[in-house]
Parts: C-alpha cells; sequence; structure tokens
C-alpha cells in the first residue's frame, strides 16, 4: 500500500468511550501504523443538545492512556464553513432542496409506517412544491425560528444499487429506494453525521474508514453523497461490534463497557489493547495462524495486523481472556516499564487508589511515614485509623493520593523495589492485586495475627540467632530460613506445615499466597522478626 494511508477515528463526545470504540481506535491505529499512514482523531460533535466538552475531555485522556497516537485532531463544531461550502456545490448541481415538513409531520409518517409494518421512507412531499406554496411554509417556519430542512434528492443521482467492497464484509449491495431523500442539513441550522462524516473524510483526504459495523447502513447514503460531489468514496472496513458471553450485544450501560473498570481493575493498558486485537481477529505470524497471540509491542501488533483477517461474525469478549492476557504481559514486561506504568497509569491518575480498597493499611503506613520500621501498636492503629477516616471524609479525593511506589522506594530502595515488583509480577494477574500485595505485605507497619504464639517465638529465636543481627543481611536467604524451620520441627516436635502456615500469617496475614520463602527475604530480616512479635 502507498504511504498515503489515512484513517481516522470519530467519536462523539456524547457519552464516555466504551470499550467497542477502543477497539475501533486501536484498528485504526494499528491500520495506519501498519502502513506508514498517519491517524486523525476527529469530534464528532455537530449534535449540540448531546455533545459535552467533557466528553470530548475524557475520551481524548482515554486515548492518551492507552498510548494511542493521533497525527492531526478536528472538531466538526469549528467546520461549519467547510460543510456550507460543500452544500453550495451540491445546490448548484440541483443535488439538494428544501424540505418544510415539521417534526411533528415526519413523526406521524413515520407512525404509519410502524402501524403498516414498513420501513420508514420520507414520501418526498417537498420535492415538488410550488414557489408560492414554500414561502408560505418558509413563513409558517420561520414563526417558530425553525428554517427549511436540506435533503439529498436520490432520484436526480438515478441508481437503484449502490454497491461497495468492504475490508470486511467482502461485497455489500443496498436498495436505493430504501433510503430515501436523506435530510443533510436540519431545520435548526445542524449538520446531520450522515453529511458532516463523509464531507470530512473526503476533505480531509481520508482513504479508509475503519468503524463500527452499526454504522454500515449510512455507507450507502455517503458513497451517493461523494457520487453527487463527484468524488471518488474511500474504502470502507466495518467490524464487528463486541457480543458478551451470553452472545448479546455490549451496551454502553453495561459494566465493563466502561473504560474506568479496566483501569480500576488493574488491566495494564498494553494488555487490553492486546486482547481486544485478537478478539474476533486472527493473525498470521510466521505462516501460523494465531488469535491468542501476545505481543511485545505495538509495532510488533501492527505489523502482524491484518484488517482483511478480522472476523466479520461478532467479536466475543471475555474477562478471562483478557486476564489471560494481562497476566502474560505482566510477565514479559520490563519491571522498570512496569513501575513506572503502575505509578503513572494508575496511582497518579488515582484510579487505583488503595484507600479505597484497603484502608486500613493505607492508614497504619502514613501514620508510620517514617522509613524505619517501628514497633506499631495495634491499638494505636485503630485509633489513627478512625481519625484519618474522618479526616478523608472532609478531604477531596485528589488530596488522598498516596503515591504506594514512592513510598515503596523510599521504604526499600530502588533496587530492591524493583526485585519486590519482579516478584509480584510473576505472582499475580493485575496491577490492582500487585498494589495491594505491596500494600499489604511489604508496607504494612501494623501486625497480623499469627495461630501459634510458641511457633513465632521459636521462629523469632531461630531466625534472629543463625543469621546474625545485620538488618539486610545477605545471609538471609530462602535456604537459611528452610533450615531454621526445619530445625524448629525437628527440636520441638512442630509440625513443618503448621510453621510455615504460622509464618505466611504473620507476615502476610493470609493463609495462601506465593513463596513465603521469596516473601521473607524479600521484606529483610528485621521487617520478618518485627512481625514475629507480640
Ligand atoms: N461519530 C460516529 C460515532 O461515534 C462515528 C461514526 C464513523 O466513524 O463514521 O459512532
Amino acid at each position: 500500500m502507498n504511504n498515503n494511508i489515512r484513517v481516522r477515528f470519530a467519536p462523539s463526545p456524547t457519552g464516555h468511550l466504551h470499550i467497542g470504540g477502543l477497539r475501533t481506535a486501536l484498528f485504526n491505529y494499528l491500520f495506519a501504523k501498519k502502513n506508514n499512514g498517519k491517524l486523525i482523531l476527529r469530534i464528532d460533535d455537530t449534535d449540540i443538545a448531546r455533545s459535552k466538552k467533557e466528553y470530548e475531555d475524557l475520551i481524548i485522556s482515554d486515548i492518551k492512556w492507552f498510548d494511542i497516537k493521533y497525527d492531526e485532531f478536528y472538531r466538526q463544531s469549528e467546520r461549519k464553513d467547510i460543510y456550507e461550502k460543500y452544500l453550495k456545490i451540491l445546490e448548484e448541481q440541483g443535488y439538494i432542496y428544501e424540505c418544510f415538513c415539521t417534526e411533528e409531520e415526519l413523526l406521524r409518517s413515520k407512525e404509519l409506517s410502524i402501524n403498516l409494518k414498513k420501513p420508514y421512507i420520507y414520501n418526498g412531499r417537498c420535492l415538488h412544491l410550488s414557489g408560492v406554496e414554500k414561502e408560505n411554509l418558509r413563513k409558517k417556519l420561520a414563526d417558530s425560528g425553525l428554517v427549511p430542512s436540506i435533503r439529498l434528492n436520490m432520484m436526480k443521482l438515478g441508481c437503484e444499487h449502490v454497491e461497495f467492497e468492504d475490508m470486511v464484509h467482502g461485497k455489500v449491495v443496498f436498495n436505493v429506494k430504501l433510503l430515501g431523500d436523506f435530510v443533510l442539513k436540519t431545520s435548526d441550522g445542524r449538520f446531520t453525521y450522515n453529511f458532516a462524516s463523509i464531507i470530512d473524510d473526503i476533505n480531509l483526504g481520508i482513504t479508509h474508514i475503519i468503524r463500527g459495523e452499526d454504522h454500515i447502513s449510512n455507507t450507502p447514503r455517503q458513497i451517493l453523497l461523494c457520487k453527487a460531489l463527484g468524488i471518488e468514496h474511500p474504502i470502507f472496513a466495518h467490524i464487528s461490534l463486541l457480543y458478551g458471553k451470553d452472545g448479546k450485544l455490549m451496551s454502553k450501560r453495561d459494566f465493563n463497557a466502561n473504560l474506568e473498570y479496566y483501569k480500576k481493575e488493574g488491566y495494564l493498558p498494553q494488555a487490553v489493547l492486546n486482547y481486544l486485537a485478537i478478539t474476533g481477529n486472527t493473525f498470521l505470524v510466521n505462516d501460523e495462524r494465531f488469535s491468542d497471540e501476545i505481543f511485545a509491542s505495538f509495532d510488533e501488533m501492527a505489523h502482524y495486523f491484518d484488517i482483511k483477517r478480522t472476523k466479520s461474525s461478532g467479536a466475543i469478549f471475555s474477562e478471562e481472556k483478557l486476564k489471560f492476557v494481562n497476566e502474560k504481559w505482566l510477565q514479559q514486561m520490563n519491571t522498570d516499564d512496569l513501575i513506572y506504568t503502575i505509578k503513572e497509569k494508575f496511582i497518579l491518575t488515582d484510579y487505583i487508589n488503595i484507600s479505597d480498597i484497603n484502608s486500613i493499611n493505607i492508614s497504619s503506613s502514613i501514620n508510620n511515614g517514617d522509613t524505619k520500621d517501628s514497633d506499631t501498636d495495634l491499638e494505636n492503629n485503630k485509633a489513627d485509623l478512625k481519625i484519618k477516616n474522618d479526616k478523608t471524609n472532609i478531604r477531596n479525593r485528589s488530596a488522598e493520593i498516596f503515591d504506594v511506589i514512592d513510598y515503596a522506594q523510599k521504604e526499600y530502595g530502588k533496587e530492591r523495589l524493583r526485585c519486590i515488583i519482579d516478584f509480584l509480577k510473576n505472582e499475580y494477574k493485575t496491577v490492582k492485586e500487585i498494589i495491594l500485595e505491596l500494600d499489604n505485605v511489604f508496607l504494612y507497619k501494623g501486625k497480623y495475627d499469627y495461630f501459634d504464639k510458641e511457633i513465632a517465638e521459636l521462629l523469632f529465636e531461630n531466625l534472629k540467632e543463625t543469621t546474625g543481627n545485620k538488618p539486610e543481611a545477605s545471609d538471609f536467604n530462602e535456604i537459611l530460613i528452610k533450615n531454621a524451620i526445619q530445625k524448629i520441627s525437628k527440636e520441638n516436635k512442630k509440625n513443618i506445615k503448621d510453621i510455615y502456615e504460622n509464618l505466611r500469617m504473620a507476615l502476610t496475614g493470609k493463609i495462601n499466597g506465593p513463596s513465603i520463602l521469596k516473601i521473607a527475604v524479600l521484606l529483610g530480616k528485621e521487617r520478618v522478626l518485627s512481625k514475629l512479635t507480640i
């Protein structure tokens, strides 16, 4: 393909960007990247009543969060002169006419069609009005502050069918008679989606329109507009919408259609995109067909991306599969990049706020905010927590951001934090789980209960004795802790399993989890000993 490829992602700022919209943005981005082309972000805000600047800002910040980069930016509300210019061309060539039908009249025709179980098609009433009739109707509309709407004259175009080659669906044919003379500009002076969209596409030199399948019925109208203007239309690719496992179309109202959900659950942006790229799609990698490929980067994803391999049937969205992809991404990600991502994308953006998910622990961490371990008394912690919670209620959310990465780095140093994250990223499936574990285990200054006081004391004595007293002793390693546990078991007739369980409870407050020996080593001797004292 040539390198003048230009695609666009054109969201309407009438709500949040949802997961299906993100998939459309991604497919455009991959297509542009693969072909050395340009991606244009166009805000379709002609519907003034429903468009909101705050939604535009949210959509842009979502696109940035997912690291989808665009080359040019436009807002339809700033392009009215361009639409007027094209409307003028159509007028000069007699392709448009004024329509004086009121909203009530049109509604009545629509109701009639519904009752007759027929598709609604505009009856063309205003096409043949005399000059006098038009003037009378114009006055009537003006009394309500309206002007005639503008429709495309399909008859003048003289086509029976619109046929196009869709990159996903192949040949698609529409019967023009069923389309009716559609509106290009409304009686309140607004340009309609069908008109503004294709005019922008032509005017901005868009070569390929990649969008959701829900727009396929708009395509013949847009192609007819191109025909009226004597301009070749872009190539179309209508990608499948996303369906839930129940086979129902994911609706904007579904909780998991909202991108906020994935950020709050701690899914990596790269993993979400990787998952969306392979959902309802196949990739040919080294002559092998893959539908569950984990890519190393956007570049790699784009390299193997082929829009023609996208399935035309519904793409099924499964959160389990997304979690699997996320787990793989965590494992393959460079630890420094992961630390940066956790901080920048989840913590500083306040998507994962440990005070929301773990208020007890954040309280104790903050209250003991100096970098030295201290023998915090649990009762004090509880009292402090109460004070903090009272404060939290009157503070605004942004003031509550607690940078758990920054805090952990101060506590452990850069090198050891890297080791901790390196360990956690191989044990957990989401960033949220990693943050929670970092906070619960590695930053928690309070004490967890354990089952057997005697075992805890024995562990304390043995670990203290055998490893010397240096706080970050390099001889505090897994083998040494294992040996100490074996010694305790043999000398005191304690069950090995019980000793491990008590150690785990004391260090993590849980009965299950990843290797407790590894956790103990990462915590360091001093912290382990402090958790084993009452
Ligand atoms: N603004 C339309 C939407 O959000 C864009 C459709 C198109 O890509 O043409 O659905």
